[in-house]
């Protein structure tokens, strides 16, 4: 007796982005819906994988958590390389952050190329949820939506620990990769 096939789409995944700056945490809310207040830190890389059905269809990611340590900056490569999509992640508090995302977009479309398809990660937007004066919100958004349109990223504001968003990034990822004919 056999069933039909369900046809099935791989993503490969790569989280690129500052030391702290949530991307195990991204990763432990979507594939766990989990989150913890201290981590450990990841060291090399981290490999997991997900699947979500879509209209019918399966989409598998495969999901390569880069440590953001300078010291590992080197081994990225290794990973982004055959990667179709990205997540360059910042922390919405931590200037610095976004200034290092912003490199690794660079690198990512010199590197790789501009099929790849990357979405800027805003992430601890829950620290900013009781901020009316966004005080502590360190990039404006116009900044930001300079990069965005200049490296034709997608973007999304989102939080690890409420989960905010997190689904719809990678439910995103899956309609704007292209299926491989
Ligand atoms: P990574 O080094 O980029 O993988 O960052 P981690 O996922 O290890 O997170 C670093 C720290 O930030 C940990 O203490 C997390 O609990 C915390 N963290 C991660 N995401 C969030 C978030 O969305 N909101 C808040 N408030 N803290 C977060």
């Amino acid at each position: 007796k056999h069933t039909a096939a369900i046809p099935t789409l791989t993503i490969k995944v790569v989280l690129l982005g500052e030391s702290a700056v949530g991307k195990s945490s991204i990763v432990l809310r979507f594939v766990s819906d989990d989150f913890k207040e201290s981590k450990e830190p990841t060291i090399g890389a981290a490999f997991l994988t997900k699947r979500i059905t879509r209209d019918g269809k399966v989409i598998k990611f495969e999901i390569w958590d880069t440590a953001g340590q300078e010291r590992f900056a080197p081994l990225a490569p290794m990973y982004y390389r055959n990667a179709q999509a990205a997540l360059v992640v910042f922390d919405v508090t931590n200037e610095g952050s976004f200034y290092k995302a912003q490199n690794w977009v660079e690198e990512l479309h010199e590197k790789v190329g501009h099929d790849i398809v990357i979405a800027l990660v805003g992430n601890k937007m829950d620290l900013l949820n009781n901020d009316d004066e966004n005080e502590n919100r360190a990039m404006k958004a116009p900044a930001v939506q300079n990069l965005c349109e200049r490296e034709n990223l997608l973007y999304f504001e989102a939080s690890a620990k409420t989960g905010e968003n997190i689904y719809q990034i990678f439910q995103t990822l899956g309609e704007k990769v292209p299926c491989p004919e």
